[in-house]
């Protein structure tokens, strides 16, 4: 974000890859991909592509570190060192530290886990290939393959991405845009009851800019919420 780019990223309304300011890239949610998992998801946001696997409740090991009280939840992203061309170093960094702990930030209010004293729910996060967004569409594939586990949930949450790129707001940016737009912003809610578990931004607006950022957000998340019940639905009627 927030670099110099010689591309022109908006002309006439149109974005480069040809969407109107308020369109989301193509979103393809494929669930139960991963047959070891109690619940798995594959979500694409354009080129970007994240894997989520769940598994538990199960009883967390070592003992030590089992709240008597109530279950936890962990999460983990990373980004494959094959996501995107040059290549990334593989491992841990602040960068996906930092987003695995949103991540439970995001999904954690939505679950009972204090109905599952001494456990852990473990999410895993893989993007195996990276456009921008990775963190939001990565919840979105999170957030249904815990639903696909069994494991019961307040609401489902629904995340993407807001910005600025050349005076223009914008929805669900992808990695040119977030690399050269003037502000990115992502969020993550649970539309039905508009509780918001993910406010992250990057960058500067006015306070009108702010709000109608928001709008967008909210309406944009409404969109990508239809569709993760259309997948959940689905996988049921199997
Ligand atoms: N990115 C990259 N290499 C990295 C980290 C990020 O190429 O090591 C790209 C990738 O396309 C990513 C984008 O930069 O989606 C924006 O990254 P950011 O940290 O803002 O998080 P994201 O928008 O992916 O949640």
């Amino acid at each position: 974000m927030g670099g110099k780019s010689d591309i022109k990223l908006i002309d006439n309304g149109k974005r480069i890859d040809g969407r109107s300011l308020d369109d989301t890239r193509n979103v393809k949610i494929d669930m139960d991909i991963i047959n070891v998992a109690d619940g798995s998801a594959r979500v694409e946001f354009g080129n970007t592509i994240a894997l989520s696997s769940v598994y538990g409740p199960r009883e967390l090991f070592p003992r030590f570190m089992q709240k008597p009280n109530t279950g936890i939840l962990r999460a983990k992203y990373n980004m494959a060192p094959f996501s995107v061309d040059d290549r990334k170093r593989p491992g841990l960094d602040r960068r996906s530290q930092e987003i695995s702990k949103v991540m439970v930030n995001a999904i954690e209010p939505m679950l009972f886990l204090e109905d599952y004293p001494k456990s852990v729910v473990d999410v895993f996060v893989e993007i195996i290939q990276a456009d921008g967004s990775t963190r939001v569409t990565g919840i979105n594939a999170a957030s249904i393959a815990i639903a696909a586990a069994g494991i019961p949930m307040r609401n489902i949450v629904t995340s993407c991405s807001v910005g600025k790129i050349e005076d223009s707001l914008v929805v669900d940016l992808d990695g040119k845009e977030d690399n050269f737009g003037s502000c990115d912003l992502a969020i993550a809610m649970a539309t039905e009851t508009r509780e918001i578990t993910l406010l992250q931004m990057d960058g500067a607006v006015s306070k009108d800019e702010l709000k109608s950022l928001l709008e967008k957000a909210e309406n944009t998340c409404k969109k990508i919420f239809e569709k993760q019940k259309e997948a959940l639905r689905n996988l049921y009627k199997k």
